[in-house]
């Protein structure tokens, strides 16, 4: 215990200094020329609401409250005459040390991260404070005098008042109050007089508050929503009040991609509203990628950020969860391993996955934007989830060779695969760009193939989870041992065995280590060269993740394919005729070597290459020009 609660309360208010964050805070707020000061009440009622349910949390164990029977909710009410707005609640209160601590200090993350904004000077902070949930502060917009009345539910607290005008300190002391709960009055500006009017105050209610789970009373009349949207049938929901609610409970400012209402009783009580956001990055400082689920029993709110709701890969999901069946008298961690627990994680996960495959069927150009901003959660959940991954494959989509700039799902390649085709053939490269110069497409081109390519750190993450699709298997192109379906011609090679074995030595003794052998491609056809792995090579996709993330460096040797039939390699070995150490064969050779990696987007140093193209192109520079 410290000093100052061993005190005796004093019978007449104490000065506190304000922490220098909330003095630079309040300085922002006061000065702040923000148009939409009636935050302040979304944050007011905010505040009241959270202690709210951890009142109606805590009564769930413990019935030794004050005032166990008073009605949890929320009573506004205005003095135009006086200029002042009163928001009075029955939650959880504050003691004295609770009011000192709470509200002489910032604890909330958006406020901190507005703060820091304001203080590099990166915004206009008056155009971005309402994204923030600036929180308890922002009263200091309208108001140029707060008192916070507070008794705690502790049975044996005494109750206490905080006073503030928004300067460097604060006053704290004793007060009168019979009953459990807070209340605030706010002694408004001048220029903020339009608040001390009901009428005011309940359209801001309206748009900010509308469905908050108390009820909401200005002057005995309840004026938020009666029953919690997600209760409703949801047919008798109207379209709008969906990004409405949305709004109110992320504070995302653009409307979400797709909701999904549940209302179910079988096999669990289930009533949930779900939300995909149009964005994966929501707001413009927090960058949240993380939605929340709320958790509701019994309309009581039991986590305020649920995780083990959804698989992992759904959690950008933004919504509320509530059911009959979970048990209320559950600890917060319990609830987690509870059976209706994972019921209910089944039932939401497979209906995001229906209705996320009916919006690609039905509404192209969205699932597209859903794709591009959130492809990446599913590929992760491919990876990672062994059950759902058959279901996450219908979500999957990725360009391929034959369909230009349309996505393309696994059914569809499945639909164009050629006569005897029984795997999925994909190639994996740095780009699309990269990709599609791939070397290795010459055999699959020739025989019209469509190849899927594959060209992101996740891609490659996701296929060391993925094996097959409707018992078709996924097979790297670059498989040395790659067999085809179908015909295609055979090239021909305008140089002698005895030359192209001087050529192929040659490559394999300038390039040592780094490949594990050189050989006539029996398949390469445009492409002078490429590098196969030895199938089956072990962990190949994942030294891929590791390379790509830069957090490997070496290359485990390939097998270095040369093709016979190609100009350029016919000319090598023409040179290697005339001079054994031809230093352009060399040159050419380590280039041909980094080529390959380059198209992969696996080569470690690509300036290190610049050196000997200087000296290449000395080479060609040097010859007469009608040669
Ligand atoms: P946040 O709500 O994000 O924690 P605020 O600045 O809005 O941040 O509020 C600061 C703290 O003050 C809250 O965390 C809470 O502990 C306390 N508080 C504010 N209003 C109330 C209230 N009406 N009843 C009880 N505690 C409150
Ligand atoms: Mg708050």
């Amino acid at each position: 215990m410290t000093t100052e609660q061993e005190t005796p309360t004093a019978s007449t208010p104490t000065s506190v200094p304000f922490r220098a964050e909330v003095r630079q805070l309040l300085d922002i707020l006061a000065r702040s020329l923000y148009t939409d000061r009636e935050i302040f009440l979304r944050e007011l009622i905010s505040n009241a609401s959270d202690a709210l349910s951890r009142m109606q949390f805590e009564m769930l164990t413990n019935r030794e409250v004050q005032d166990p029977d008073a009605e949890l909710a929320i009573w506004i009410s205005a003095d135009t005459e006086a200029r002042t707005v009163t928001i009075k609640d029955t939650g959880i209160g504050m003691t004295r040390e609770e009011l000192i601590e709470n509200l002489g200090t910032i604890a909330q993350s958006g406020a901190r991260a507005f703060l820091q904004q304001a203080r590099e000077g990166q915004h206009d902070t008056s155009n971005i404070i309402g994204q923030f949930g600036v929180g308890f502060y922002s009263v200091f917009m309208v108001a140029d005098r707060v008192t916070v009345t507070s008794r705690s539910y502790q049975p044996e607290a005494e109750a206490a008042q905080w006073e503030a005008t928004g300067d460097d300190t604060f006053l704290i002391g004793p007060a009168e109050q019979a009953t459990r709960g807070t209340t605030i009055v706010l002694h408004l500006k001048e220029d903020a007089a339009e608040f001390a009017n009901t009428w005011r105050l309940e359209q801001t209610i309206k748009r900010h508050s509308d469905f908050v789970s108390f009820p909401i009373y200005i002057e005995e009349r309840r004026v938020n929503q009666q029953q919690a949207l997600w209760r409703r049938p949801p047919r008798e929901v109207e379209a709008d009040q969906y990004p409405t609610f949305y709004k109110q409970l992320t504070l995302d400012m653009d409307e979400p991609l797709l909701h999904i209402h549940l209302s179910t009783d079988v096999p669990v009580d289930l009533h949930a509203i779900l939300f995909v956001p149009t964005h994966r990055e929501r707001g413009l400082i927090e960058r949240r990628v993380e939605g929340k689920i709320k958790l509701y029993s019994r309309k009581v709110l039991i986590q305020e950020d649920s995780k083990n709701l959804l698989p992992n890969h759904f959690r950008f999901i933004e919504g509320v969860v509530d059911s009959e069946d979970l048990p209320l008298n559950v600890s917060r961690e319990s609830v987690q391993s509870n059976p209706v627990m994972q019921r209910i994680s089944k039932t939401l996960s497979s209906r995001l996955i229906r209705e996320l495959s009916d919006l690609a069927e039905k509404d192209a150009e969205k699932y597209k934007v859903f794709w591009n901003e959130f492809g990446v959660f599913i590929k992760e959940g491919i990876a990672t989830d062994f059950t759902g991954r058959n279901d996450l494959l219908k979500l999957l989509r990725f360009h391929t060779t034959h369909a230009g700039d349309e996505l393309t799902a696994l059914a569809d390649y499945k639909s164009r695969m050629i006569d005897g085709q029984e795997e999925i053939y994909y190639v994996t490269a740095s780009d699309l760009e990269a990709a599609r110069r791939s070397p290795h497409l010459d055999p699959l081109l020739a025989r019209n193939i469509e190849v899927v390519l594959f060209t992101d750190v996740m891609d490659s993450f996701m296929l060391t989870g993925l094996r097959e699709y409707e018992g078709m298997k996924f097979r790297n192109i670059d498989d040395a041992n790659l067999e085809l379906p179908g015909t295609a011609d055979a090239a021909e090679s305008s140089i002698s065995d005895d030359d192209f074995e001087r050529l192929r030595e040659r490559f394999a003794t300038t390039l040592g280590d780094r490949v594990q052998e050189v050989r006539a491609s029996k398949v390469l056809r445009n492409s002078p060269s490429r590098l196969v792995s030895a199938e089956d090579a072990p962990g190949r996709e994942m030294q891929r993740v590791q390379q790509l993330l830069g957090r490997e460096t070496t290359v485990t040797p390939r097998i270095l394919e040369l093709n016979r039939a190609h100009p350029l390699i016919a000319h090598l070995a023409q040179r290697v005729v005339n001079n054994a150490d031809d230093p352009i064969v060399i040159a050419c050779a380590e280039q041909l070597y980094d080529n390959a990696l380059l198209l992969e987007g696996v080569h470690p140093n690509p300036a290190a290459m610049v050196p000997r193209i200087y000296e290449l192109l000395e080479a060609v520079a040097k010859r007469p020009e009608t040669e």
